[in-house]
């Protein structure tokens, strides 16, 4: 086979292992929305189904002996090219998948099923001693996982490799504890600094409405994506031309239902945003988790929270819930968006204070990956952090260590992906203000494209060319530094 065929095959094999998964997704959103509950076996058959055709596909020998054909071609002559970047990160996932033994992944999924539901059970009864026995196991495979992949420099980097391509513990650390050192005064100062709240009758299908309204303004067209109320927020991409947003609303409340739609249609953009051309080929993929959240964070905090977004939408949202909101400034309104609390629950926590839970799940994850922390000492070791870095101790473990699903579903080394976001969302819309803006002028006017063109340029358009890293330097002209963050949170909320 020469070269050329060699590349085709490829790409048709990568395609089609994108739309088997694609339709995996499709199920899965199903299964949040429509599905009735009985459905669920069956559901679970269907999606073991097309796990297991997958893994086949993206294991078979056959794709080793194309990607030797054209690695020794001049087709990957150019580094940077749309065929070489494809033949590196096919590469690179191939190497992955097919460094697991089987007998590792069966017992990583059946692991991972139970403990997730002892995980639930335990949690209910705040019974930590029921669930530790599943987190040293978990932590077990987690190290046989890492071994099987292979590292440099520690264990941890085999892992996070999964979630953050190209990131590694020697890059994170220094970066991580340079923000807490700086965040821990900010939340001091913020404790005692009230914010306002606004009190009143949100109803939940004018919420709807207008929310979706507003999405459509900044660029979210009907024939591209759906709305949908869901157990909880989330995105969910089909394919070309189908994303689905998942939302819900409180009554009481309209700022959570309001951020929730801006994070997910910052989701839904970078998906949008991909070149249809290369769907299905890591040209036309999402980078890493750290990248989709910067956007997702990016739409909600920097757009989202902004005073020239309000003034255009303030005074439509003011006539829309007159009752709760016609005495209600556009100042004092924006101020009760931007409350600073520490509180002991990471999905609820303001934007300031959301990067110290992080910070703490990474240090703690860790130290067990590393066996420096063990499963049983875990509840103290949070406890010890949470008073350190927020100044707040969980009266238990269902409200401390055992808040999260991740770690009992094997899920380790995700978390630092959130402050990631969070860091390179400033420093991404940073440049994008420099390079295009003042863009509060263009927002007050109720303009977004200027935005979302120079985020399709720099991010979106790229796929999977540049590492997380690199992507971010060049759309910058600096390495990521999480100085951006702390300088537009102080900016924002002193
Ligand atoms: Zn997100």
């Amino acid at each position: 086979m020469n070269p050329d065929q060699a590349y085709a095959e490829l790409i048709r094999l990568s395609r089609t292992e994108s739309i088997l998964s694609s339709c995996a997704q499709l199920l899965q959103w199903d299964a949040e929305i429509n599905m009735p509950r009985r459905g669920v076996e069956h559901r679970g058959q269907q999606m073991g189904l097309l796990a297991g055709l997958a893994h086949e596909r993206a294991t078979d020998p056959l794709r080793e002996e194309l990607l030797t054909v054209v690695e020794q071609s001049p087709l990957v002559a150019d580094p940077e090219s749309a065929e070489s970047v494809n033949v590196r990160e096919l590469r690179h996932d191939y190497d992955r998948a097919t460094k697991l033994p089987r007998d590792l992944v069966e017992e990583m999924a059946r692991v991972s099923a139970m403990s997730s539901q002892a995980w639930a059970e335990a949690r209910d009864k705040n019974d930590f001693a029921a669930f530790e026995p599943w987190l040293d196991k978990t932590f077990d495979l987690a190290r046989q996982k890492a071994d099987a992949f292979g590292y440099d420099d520690v264990r941890y980097d085999a892992l996070l490799e999964d979630f953050e391509p190209g990131m590694t513990a020697a890059q994170l650390t220094p970066m991580f504890e340079k923000l807490r050192v700086e965040l821990v005064p900010l939340v001091d100062a913020l404790r005692d600094k009230p914010a306002p709240q606004v009190k009143g009758e949100f109803p939940i299908e004018r919420q709807r409405e207008l929310s979706e309204g507003i999405a459509r303004t900044l660029g979210f067209t009907a024939d591209t994506g759906r709305f949908d109320l869901g157990p909880h927020p989330f995105c969910s991409f089909i394919g070309p031309g189908d994303v689905r947003i998942a939302l819900r609303y409180r009554a009481d409340d309209f700022s959570s239902g309001f951020l929730a739609v801006m994070h997910e249609t910052g989701h839904a953009f970078y998906e949008l945003g991909l070149d249809d051309e290369h769907y299905g080929t890591p040209m036309g993929s999402a980078v890493s988790l750290g990248i989709h959240e910067s956007q997702s964070r990016l739409w909600e905090n920097y757009v989202g929270r902004s005073p020239g977004f309000w003034r255009h939408f303030y005074p439509g949202l003011q006539r829309e819930f007159s009752d709760a909101l016609s005495t209600v400034t556009i100042d004092t309104f924006r101020k009760s968006m931007n409350r600073v609390e520490p509180g002991l629950i990471r999905v609820e926590a303001d934007e300031v204070t959301y990067n110290l839970h992080i910070i703490i799940r990474y240090e703690l994850e860790r130290a067990l990956l590393d066996g420096n922390l063990t499963a049983r000492d875990l509840p103290d070791a949070w406890r010890q952090l949470y008073q350190q870095y927020l100044g707040i101790t969980p009266p238990d473990d269902k409200t401390g260590c055992m808040q999260d699903i991740h770690w009992s579903e094997g899920l380790i080394a995700y978390f630092p992906t959130y402050t990631l976001g969070n860091i390179y969302s400033a420093q991404i819309f940073a440049a994008a203000d420099s390079d295009v803006g003042p863009l509060e002028e263009s927002f007050a006017k109720g303009e977004f494209a200027p935005l979302r063109e120079w985020l399709r340029e720099k991010i979106y358009r790229h796929g999977r060319r540049y590492k997380a890293p690199q992507l971010v330097e060049r759309a910058t002209g600096g390495a990521a530094d999480s100085k951006h963050l702390v300088a537009s949170l102080t900016q924002r909320y002193m």
